[in-house]
């Protein structure tokens, strides 16, 4: 690693409880930078020997001020930033507006701004001609029945949340109706006005689904992993769970996906840095791009890529952000993930059959991150995760039977909420 930064600073604005703060905290100090940690947060989110600044999220403008005071004096000290990460999709905009107006290496903040907003970039897709499912845009203040004919099934989705909170199927107009007033509640508190006022309806595609982690650099794609999701996604609500490399897909049809990451990323205006992109391939084998994000995969997700023997994803992701690209290596054997469903919501009691999860051949770690007594939430409302099965293996087979395996063997014992109202 070089060591040549000794001095300088990284600035990571992330939103309160990122799962990816921690990994990137890490990957900092093996490049020998100062991490400073932008967020907002009633309590604190540092370690103790983490410098940290307080910024209100939802004040971009005053935020943005801040922070390129910030960099003003911490340059004054001679101690510049070398580069500015926003870990999560609520932060990346920002971060890409701190990063060019101290030019260090950003993508351009009208960019970041479509990845936020599902209607303004399937408009973006549309317009350059990629595969998106048929879409509008529906006021939450309208009568349903005056929308001319529905092509049923379709998906309705808020127009800048993520996880898929609120992504919900619906089959018909009574399920559509019923979907929208699960939805207003999630959306109320939401800081842009359209997004309160505005959901998207889009057709439901129906087929397998990918994800792709990739880096940007110099407009091209350098695809880290293809993750296949192998458990049926079909509604009424999304929940991320397996997500297993390399993807058993044909390689043409990779091809075909890739291409029109490409095209996405070209047409929404992304140029660098980190890109998490999800697919689904329906029965003609036609790639559909559902989401193009300019942020690593989510969660505790990232441990289960490896770019080279030598660095970890948060390490590749910074060595773009400050300018000194690593070159990742193809990898050679599979892993995957499993993000460990909420099965019931309640209060977390306790987790039973964690030492046999763990005995399962090929499993790498297991991680529970919802302290017993603490309150746990499903979809569409909430999209936490009781914790991760990390596996290697040879083979994607073999790593999917593990992570199955070892959930089968973890039990949770969740007891019900009681509400004074
Ligand atoms: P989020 O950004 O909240 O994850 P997405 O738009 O990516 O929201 O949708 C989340 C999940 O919902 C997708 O991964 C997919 O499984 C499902 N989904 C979303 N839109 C569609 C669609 N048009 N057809 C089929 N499935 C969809």
């Amino acid at each position: 690693m070089n060591t040549s930064t000794e001095s300088r600073r990284l600035l990571i604005i992330a939103p309160p409880g990122s799962y990816r703060l921690a990994p990137y905290l890490k990957a900092a100090i093996r490049f020998n930078l100062t991490p400073l940690i932008a967020s907002t947060s009633q309590h604190s989110i540092l370690p103790r020997s983490v410098e940290g600044i307080h910024i209100d999220l939802s004040q971009p403008e005053q935020a943005l001020q801040t922070l390129l005071e910030l960099a003003q004096r911490c340059a004054q000290q001679h101690k510049p930033f070398a580069g500015v990460l926003g870990t999560d999709d609520a932060t990346v905009e920002l971060a890409s507006e701190v990063a060019a107006r101290l030019k260090l290496p950003h993508n351009p903040a009208s960019a970041t701004q479509l990845t936020r907003r599902k209607d303004l970039a399937r408009t973006a897709l549309q317009q350059a001609g990629l595969n998106i499912p048929w879409h509008t845009r529906i006021a939450i203040a309208d009568d349903i029945s005056l929308h001319g004919e529905l092509n049923f099934p379709l998906v309705i989705k808020p127009l800048n949340l993520s996880a898929s909170r609120g992504v919900i199927r619906v089959n018909n107009r009574a399920e559509l109706a019923q979907a929208i007033d699960k939805i207003i509640p999630i959306i109320q508190h939401s800081e842009d006005q359209t997004a309160r006022d505005f959901l998207l309806i889009e057709q439901y595609i129906d087929g397998t689904e990918i994800a792709v982690e990739a880096i940007l650099h110099d407009n091209k794609l350098i695809t880290l992993a293809v993750f296949d999701k192998p458990d049926p996604l079909q509604g009424p609500y999304f929940e991320e769970t397996y997500y297993i490399t390399p993807s058993r897909q044909k390689a043409q049809i990779l091809q075909a996906c890739e291409q029109q990451i490409l095209g996405s990323c070209q047409a929404i205006g992304l140029t660098t840095g980190p890109l998490h992109a999800e697919l689904r391939i329906d029965k003609h084998d036609k790639p559909w791009i559902l989401e193009v994000a300019a942020r690593t995969i989510g969660g505790d997700c990232g441990k289960s890529l490896k770019p080279s023997a030598d660095f970890n994803l948060e390490e590749l992701v910074i060595s773009y952000a400050i300018n000194q690209p690593l070159i990742p290596e193809p990898q050679t054997n599979s892993s995957g993930v499993l993000m460990i469903p909420v099965p019931k919501a309640g209060i977390l009691k306790r987790t039973e059959g964690l030492t046999a999860a763990q005995k399962i051949p090929f499993i790498t770690s297991i991680s529970i991150d919802i302290t017993p007594g603490n309150e746990v939430e499903c979809l569409p409302e909430s999209s936490s995760y009781l914790g991760f099965i990390f596996a290697e293996a040879e083979t994607p087979e073999q790593t999917e039977e593990a992570l199955r395996a070892a959930h089968n063997e973890l039990s949770f014992v969740i007891n019900p909420v009681w509400k004074i109202q």
